[in-house]
Formats: C-alpha cells, sequence, structure tokens
C-alpha cells in the first residue's frame, strides 16, 4: 500500500504534554509537568452541570454558544476590563485549542507570515504550519523574559499579517508591561497587522503584577482576537469550554472553521460555566489566593534546590535554572523522572530560534499542597 497520510503530518511531533505525562505514569513520578490542577474545580460547578444535564440541556447546542454563557462573558469583560462585546462578537469553542486553530485556519493564507514570541505555546506553531503559515520567531530573553524592540520590528515583513501575543505567558510566567503592549499595538497599527492574545491566564497573576486584555489598548479591539478558556478560569481543563472574542467580521470567519470541526460545544458544560460566571466576583479572590499560595510554596522551596527559579508574575507555571552537570533540558527532565520521580516540561520545545530553552526546565504549580511538597522534596535530593 502507498502511504496515506498527508504530507503535512510528516514532521509533525507529538506534544510533549502527552509525551512527558505518559512518562511520568510509567515511572510513577510526581507530575508537575502538564499544566492542568490534579483537584477539581467548585463543588457547586458541578451542581449547575448536573442541574443543567436534569433538566434537559443534553442536545446540541447553538453552533455559536449559548445565548447565557456568551451573555456571562460579555458581562464579565466589561465588568472587570470596561470592554463592550456584544453577542455577534463571541463564539465558544472547544476550549482555546480549538479557537486557536479556528483562527489560524481563518485568517492565514498560504505564505503569511505569524509573528511568535518564543518560547510559545506548542499548538500556536503547528497550528500556523496546518494553515500553510510562516512563524517569524522573536525571543523573550532571560532572566526576565523581556523581547528587544528592534528585534519584533526586523521580524516584520510585507507579508506579516499576525501577531500572536500570550499574556500572562506561558511557560515563563511573564506578564506584559503597559508599556510593551502598546509598543506591539504601535507596531500593530504601523504595519496593519492582526493580533491573536492567548489570555487563558488572566486570572491569575501575583505580587502585584496586573492583567492588561490586549483589546483594552486604544486602538486595538477591532485589530484583536481574545482567547480564554473555562478551564483555566474555573479549573476544569476537562470539560474543554473556550472562547474567543473579536469584530462580528472576524468571528463570522471563524465560525467558518468552527462549524467544520466541532459544530458546537457540549451544552451541559456551557450552561454550567454561564451559571458560575455569574460568581465570577466571590470566586476570583478565592482562586488567586489559592495560586499565589502554591506559587509562594512551591518558590520558597525551589530556592533550597539546584534548580534555580525565575518567580513568575502570572500563570501556573516557573521556570527553573538546570545545574550545568544535568545537560540540556530534555536530557535533565528524563533524568528527573527516571532517577528522581519527578515530571518537569522540558521547554526547548517551545523555541525555534535560540537555545535559551535548553538550559531550564518548567514546573507546573497547578497541583494539590501535598503533590507540591513531594515533588520539590524529591528536587531537593538532588544533589
Ligand atoms: N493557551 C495556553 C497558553 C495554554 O496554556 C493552554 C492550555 N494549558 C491553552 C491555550 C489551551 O486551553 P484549553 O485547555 O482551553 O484548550
Ligand atoms: N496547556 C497545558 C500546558 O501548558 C497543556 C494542555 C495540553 O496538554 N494540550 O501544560
Amino acid at each position: 500500500m502507498k502511504n496515506f497520510v498527508a504530507n503535512k503530518l510528516d514532521n509533525m511531533p507529538v506534544s510533549i504534554f502527552s509525551v512527558i505525562s505518559q512518562l511520568a505514569f510509567e515511572h510513577k513520578a510526581v507530575n508537575l509537568g502538564q499544566g492542568f490542577p490534579d483537584f477539581n474545580g467548585p463543588e457547586w460547578i458541578f451542581d449547575f452541570a448536573f442541574e443543567a444535564m436534569k433538566e434537559g440541556k443534553n442536545q446540541y447546542a447553538p453552533s455559536y454558544g449559548i445565548h447565557s454563557l456568551k451573555q456571562s462573558i460579555a458581562n464579565y469583560q466589561k465588568n472587570y476590563y470596561g470592554l463592550n462585546y456584544n453577542e455577534e462578537e463571541i463564539i465558544v469553542t472547544a476550549g482555546a485549542t480549538e479557537a486557536l486553530y479556528d483562527a489560524f485556519q481563518a485568517f492565514i493564507n498560504p505564505g503569511d507570515q505569524v509573528i511568535l514570541f518564543e518560547p510559545y505555546y506548542d499548538s500556536y506553531y503547528s497550528d500556523i504550519l496546518l494553515a500553510g503559515g510562516i512563524p517569524k520567531v522573536v525571543t523573550l530573553k532571560k532572566p526576565d523574559f523581556n523581547f528587544d524592540y528592534d528585534e519584533l520590528e526586523k521580524a516584520i515583513s510585507f507579508k506579516t499579517k499576525i501577531i500572536v501575543l500570550n499574556n500572562p505567558h506561558n511557560p515563563t510566567g511573564k506578564v506584559y508591561s503597559a508599556e510593551e503592549l502598546k509598543f506591539i499595538a504601535s507596531i500593530a497599527i504601523k504595519h496593519d497587522l492582526l493580533v491573536i492574545s492567548d489570555e487563558v491566564y488572566e486570572f491569575l497573576t501575583y505580587d502585584d503584577a496586573i492583567h492588561i486584555p490586549f483589546a483594552s489598548i486604544p486602538g486595538m479591539k477591532e485589530r484583536t482576537i481574545t482567547i480564554s478558556s473555562c478551564g483555566k478560569t474555573f479549573g476544569f481543563t476537562g470539560w474543554k469550554v473556550g472562547y474567543a472574542l473579536a469584530q462580528p467580521e472576524w468571528i463570522r470567519a471563524i465560525h467558518g472553521i468552527h462549524q467544520w470541526t466541532t459544530f458546537a460545544v457540549n451544552t451541559p458544560g456551557q450552561h454550567a460555566m454561564a451559571r458560575a460566571f455569574m460568581k465570577l466576583d466571590e470566586y476570583i479572590p478565592q482562586f488567586r489566593s489559592l495560586y499565589q499560595s502554591k506559587l509562594d510554596l512551591v518558590y520558597n522551596n525551589l530556592l533550597n534546590t539546584k534548580f534555580i527559579p525565575h518567580r513568575p508574575k502570572g500563570s501556573y507555571f516557573i521556570m527553573v535554572d538546570i545545574p550545568n552537570e544535568f545537560g540540556n533540558d530534555r536530557d535533565a527532565a528524563i533524568k528527573l523522572i527516571k532517577e528522581y520521580g519527578v515530571a518537569t516540561i522540558p521547554p526547548s520545545v517551545f523555541y525555534s530560534k535560540s537555545f535559551e530553552g535548553n538550559s531550564m526546565l518548567r514546573v507546573c504549580f497547578a497541583k494539590q499542597d501535598k503533590t507540591l511538597i513531594e515533588g520539590v522534596n524529591r528536587l531537593q535530593k538532588v544533589k
């Protein structure tokens, strides 16, 4: 038989999150790798889902998402950020992952160039290639993960169409400053670019860091597709309820892909999230202080290991420097799983321009305190 598999899959890697979770499972390692909580989101959200199921909300939802969820999303965008979105400017997707895929498919023509800041969330790179686009990479450099304004300017050509932003940032925990966002906005205007802003960690900022939605920068709302995830906000990553916000014409374009991929997102999950957003004001302070205490716990304990942490301002990840004798990030990650029973993510897969990722590991702290304590205890044994 000939090879029937499409050429575009020839060099497609297996996601590092699947690789590391599988290895962690095989070696019974404490999993501080893949980014998901190892505990449930709030009990009252279960009740909302059960209620919706018992009310018979079990068949296909409208393709753009249910009215009450879109309403809830519009309300919090207004209350938290002063941004006005109407229903035609919102689409519900199967997680942020689907919103990203749909957006890249909907806006990239073959040969279009897309600016990515590295380290980048891995699906951006593959999504861009699948859509026929060309990633152009700008490096967020250690120790603060800032970027060089000149490097960004130089990465832009007449073929550039999109800038992808992820703020708060996975994996570095960077939260972009107002000045950086305004500079990116000025570039978007100067070169007439669209911005895809992945803000799935919008509610997870620490210490004195503040999240500024890119669409709130003057002149940016009409140029920006904002993507976020109820999975991250409410701690139910497995429910895969995400969404995108943009001007109506762009939401219709994203829907053009969405209708042929998933068509609609799971109905009880959407109803539960619509109701959950109504309790956002009560929930968010608890959510933030829970994660602030997890950050403090892990960060302070990491200081007593050979893995020097870079304190994150947002997200639920910490980057740590690897001691020299451990070799590169891949070797170090595998050694930690096999010999010390701790799984982390080797971040070099999120880089394609610089070698900055080779000397770090990503540690996820969205885990129960007992998991975190066991994980850092094992890291403290590394001599
Ligand atoms: N973007 C970023 C930056 C992420 O970290 C993740 C998942 N952790 C996603 C998108 C995907 O979100 P979802 O689980 O809603 O598909
Ligand atoms: N976003 C999660 C992370 O960064 C993983 C999600 C996935 O496995 N696709 O770890």
